[in-house]
């Protein structure tokens, strides 16, 4: 695999132009494409030459939508190539605010979650910086949107991967997308969401991007944390706790914690007692969500009234707290599921045979 452009930071773009003999405003008509979301052969600004030159320098494509799926609720789920082949996947949600992208940060995940669809294959690699704002970049131009006029308006980084756990180019990437030389989104509009990999999330306070912290609880103690959850061998809940505590005492951002209703597992009264006192007091918000069930996975998801009951334990007990729709459902919305079942099709086919 070549190098990917949009790593490149604006500066990176000015200095290559120069390196390569052209004049200034070519840097600036090759970094307008390419957050344009264009690919280098699509920029019909620059010179023939300057484009071949830099082709055999870079991918054309950092990434490639391979097929878009659209649900009933509006939700579009995203296959996306990357220049080596590896397959990722995204989705766009509509709300009346805007719309809101999830992107992934890994191209599968190793924190080995046992209702997560991404982690099935382990890691296979970090994203770079370059390859996760592409994604955001490619469906904003689908989409009609431009640097000015967004039609990617919020992300969430609760795609395949533990962004913590590729931690440089995560923080590399967000300081793109938040500059006003990259899509200038505000950190308000961005969520990032991680198992609670608690020494990143104390390294993370400190980066000066007051984004909307989330982390995936989803238990309320640290052994039945370890059933679902490996990191919990790791890190334990209090360790969390503290962690969020100071990134609201640096950052002035409330925490989220991310609690998906497993059935028989997590989603009994009693847990919705815990969970109270784990979080009475403390400046945080809980975003219930019935498991989204996984075809490879045993768990099952906690019933609709059993979820709406656990919500009203939680709402009485004076904890902020929403229970999420299921959204897009019918077409793969659990993490992972969309590109497991790519995968697996494709595994079926001949290699020889062109799949389309
Ligand atoms: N690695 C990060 C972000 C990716 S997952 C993290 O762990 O937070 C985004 C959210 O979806 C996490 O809260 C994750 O625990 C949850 N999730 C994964 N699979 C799920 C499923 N099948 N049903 C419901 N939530 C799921």
């Amino acid at each position: 695999m070549k190098a990917i452009i949009q790593d490149l930071d604006y500066q990176q773009i000015t200095a290559l132009a120069a390196e390569t003999g052209q004049p200034t405003f070519r840097a600036k008509q090759l970094f307008e494409g390419l957050t344009q979301g264009k690919d280098i052969s699509q920029i019909s600004t620059l010179p023939a030459a300057f484009k071949a030159e830099l082709l055999n320098r870079f991918e054309d494509s950092a990434i490639k939508i391979l097929k878009v799926f659209t649900g009933a609720d509006g939700t579009k789920k995203f296959l996306f190539e990357l220049a080596d082949g590896n397959i990722i996947e995204g989705v766009l949600m509509s709300y009346k605010y805007g719309n809101t992208q999830c992107v992934s940060t890994q191209a599968g995940c190793r924190m080995g979650c046992k209702f997560c669809a991404s982690t099935l294959g382990g890691l296979i690699r970090n994203l770079t910086p370059g390859e996760i704002l592409s994604q955001i970049l490619k469906v904003n131009a689908l989409c009609g949107g431009t640097k000015e006029k967004r039609a990617v308006t919020n992300i969430v980084l609760m795609g395949s991967g533990e962004p913590f756990d590729n931690y440089a180019n995560v923080v590399a990437f967000l300081k793109r997308l938040t500059s006003d030389e990259g899509l200038n989104i505000s950190p308000r509009n961005i969520s990032l969401s991680t198992c609670g990999l608690v020494d990143k999330m104390y390294d993370f306070a400190n980066e000066g991007i007051p984004l909307n912290l989330t982390v995936s609880l989803h238990a309320t103690t640290d052994e039945e944390r370890a059933r679902t959850m490996p990191v919990a061998n790791k890190w334990k809940i209090s360790q969390i706790l503290q962690a969020c505590d100071n990134y609201f005492k640096v950052t002035g951002r409330r925490f989220i914690f991310e609690y998906s209703l497993i059935d028989g597992e997590n989603s009994d009264a009693r847990h919705a007692e815990e969970l109270i006192k784990l979080l009475k007091g403390r400046p945080c918000h809980v975003n219930l969500i019935r498991l989204n069930e996984v075809k490879e996975r045993t768990l099952k998801a906690a019933g609709e009234k059993n979820a709406y009951r656990f919500l009203g334990i939680l709402q009485k007990g004076g904890i902020s707290a929403t229970l999420r729709r299921q959204i897009g459902a019918d077409i793969g919305g659990a993490c992972g599921q969309l590109r497991a079942s790519y995968l697996k099709e494709e595994e079926g086919k001949d290699p020889s045979a062109n799949g389309g």
